[in-house]
C-alpha cells in the first residue's frame, strides 16, 4: 500500500517525536510539575522555547548542543533519548508489525525509557508511571498476550519476589536494599509480559547488574556499598524480554 521504506520512515519519525515528549516526562516528573503545561523553557535562561527549538535531533544538531538564546549547553540526554526512542520504534515495528500488540508494547517501552532515565539520574521510580502501568498491563492482557491469567500471575510474582527480597534484606541487615518503586516496577513488567517473561526479566537484570557492578568496581568508580539503580537494570532487561524474550526462553529450553 506504501512504497517500500515509507512505513519505516513514518515509524521512525513518530519515535523521534514521542522521544521528545519522553524527555519532557523525564525532566518534569521527578519534580512533580505538569507534563503538558507550561511550555518548555531553557533550564539555564528560562527563555520559552519556540517550535523550531524542539525539533527532535534536528535542533540539537543545528544549535550545536547549545541553547539558542543563552548558549548554555543542552544535556546530551535529549538527543540520546530521542534517537533511542526512534530506534526502539523501528525494532518494535519489525518484530510486531501493524498489530494491536505493537501499540501495547510501544507504550510499555516508552514507560521503560522514562523509568530508566529517571532512576539513573534521581534513583526514584515515580508511582505516576508504575501504578497506571500495572492497570494498563492487566487490562490489555484481557485481549492480548500474555492473557489475563499469566498477566495476574506475572504481576503477583514480580511484585511478590522483590517485596520478599526487600523485606528479607531489611530483617537481615536493617538497611533498605531497595525502595518499593522497584517492587511496583517489576509488578508492572509482570502485568505486561506475564509470568514467564517476568522471571526472564529478573534473571537478565541481575546479570546486567552484576556485570555493571564488576565494571564499576574494576574502574574504582564504586565500592561494594554503592547503590546501583536497580530500576535502570530492570528497564533494560524488560525491553530485551519484551522484544526477544519468547525466542530467548525457547532457545534456553532447547539447549537444556
Ligand atoms: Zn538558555
Amino acid at each position: 500500500m506504501f512504497p517500500p521504506g515509507v512505513a519505516e520512515i513514518v515509524v521512525a519519525v513518530c519515535g523521534l517525536c514521542i522521544g521528545s515528549f519522553l524527555n519532557v516526562c523525564i525532566h518534569r516528573l521527578p519534580s512533580g510539575t505538569s507534563i503538558v503545561f507550561p511550555a518548555s523553557r531553557c533550564p539555564a535562561c528560562a527563555h520559552v522555547l519556540a517550535w523550531s527549538d524542539n525539533i527532535p535531533l534536528g535542533s540539537y544538531v543545528v544549535l550545536g548542543g547549545r541553547c539558542r538564546y543563552c548558549r548554555a549547553p543542552i544535556s546530551a540526554r535529549y538527543p540520546i533519548v530521542e534517537a533511542l526512542t526512534g530506534v526502539l520504534f523501528l525494532v518494535h515495528w519489525y518484530l510486531f508489525g501493524p498489530t494491536p500488540l505493537l501499540f501495547v508494547r510501544l507504550a510499555f517501552a516508552c514507560a521503560l525509557v522514562v523509568l530508566f532515565a529517571i532512576d539513573l539520574e534521581h534513583q526514584i521510580l515515580p508511582n505516576v508511571i508504575t501504578v497506571p502501568g500495572i492497570v494498563v498491563g492487566l487490562i490489555c492482557s484481557l485481549f492480548l498476550p500474555p492473557g489475563p491469567l499469566m498477566s495476574v500471575a506475572g504481576f503477583a510474582l514480580g511484585g511478590g519476589l522483590l517485596w520478599a527480597i526487600a523485606e528479607g534484606w531489611y530483617r537481615l541487615r536493617k538497611v533498605e536494599a531497595m525502595g518499593f518503586g522497584d517492587v511496583k516496577m517489576l509488578a508492572m513488567i509482570g502485568a505486561f509480559l506475564g509470568v514467564k517473561l517476568v522471571i526472564l526479566t529478573f534473571v537478565l537484570s541481575s546479570m546486567i547488574g552484576g556485570v555493571v557492578a564488576v565494571v564499576l568496581v574494576a574502574l574504582r568508580r564504586a565500592d561494594m556499598a554503592t547503590k546501583v539503580p536497580f530500576g535502570t537494570m530492570l528497564a533494560l532487561a524488560a525491553l530485551v524480554a519484551s522484544l526477544y524474550g519468547d525466542r530467548l526462553v525457547a532457545w534456553y529450553l532447547g539447549a537444556l
